[in-house]
């Protein structure tokens, strides 16, 4: 187990590498084969979710394409409740099969908005994909067709994900320690 310090906080390793690779790997073999022909556009919801992206995108074995949005929920490490408009959006979604792209899916108020956004722009089928989801934590209905890891509900950084903007460059995911 290792132990790193960011700002006042103590974290340590969950999950390691290999088995966010392993993980990474099977949800893309998954996709490839639900959504083989439709050419789907995964739509990558910035900052937390590029590194998990990348990995993604280069597993799956299915032409697909990649946009990046922006939405934002949390301040520190305290959920906000108002979730911020969709930014950034440029690509025209009629007709096309969407895989949203997500870190972690919480209390589930920034997907049930994104859900709602994109559904302006008449795509023909919308599916969450995200690396963590919290189920202690999820106060909306919603489904969660593709997760890599079921978590408890801790605060984690790594692998993209970050504590005050540090720590993304982590490759294992590490927990908050409490203290
Ligand atoms: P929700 O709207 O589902 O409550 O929050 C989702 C967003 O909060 C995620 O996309 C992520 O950016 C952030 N978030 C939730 N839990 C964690 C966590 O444990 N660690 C980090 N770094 N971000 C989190
Ligand atoms: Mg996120």
């Amino acid at each position: 187990m290792s132990i790193v310090r960011i700002k006042d906080k103590t974290f340590e390793t969950s999950i390691l590498e290999r088995e966010i690779k392993q993980r990474v790997k099977e949800l893309a073999q998954q996709l490839s084969k639900d959504l083989e022909g439709k050419n789907p556009l995964l739509l990558c919801v910035l900052n937390g979710s590029f590194i998990f992206a990348a990995d993604l995108m280069r597993e799956i074995t299915i032409p697909c394409e990649i946009s990046f949005v922006k939405l934002a929920s949390y301040d520190g490490i305290t959920s906000t409740e108002k979730v911020k408009e969709i930014i950034g959006l440029n690509t025209d979604l009629t007709g096309r099969t969407v895989v949203i792209v997500e870190d972690i899916v919480d209390t589930g108020r920034t997907m049930q908005q994104m859900l709602y956004s994109l559904s302006f722009h008449n795509p023909e089928s919308i599916h969450i994909c995200t690396l963590f989801v919290k189920p202690e934590k999820l106060i909306v209905n919603l489904d969660v067709e593709y997760a890599a890891f079921s978590i408890p509900n801790d605060f984690i950084v790594g692998y993209g994900l970050d504590f005050d903007q540090q720590g993304r460059g982590l490759k294992d995911i590490y927990t908050l320690k409490e203290d």
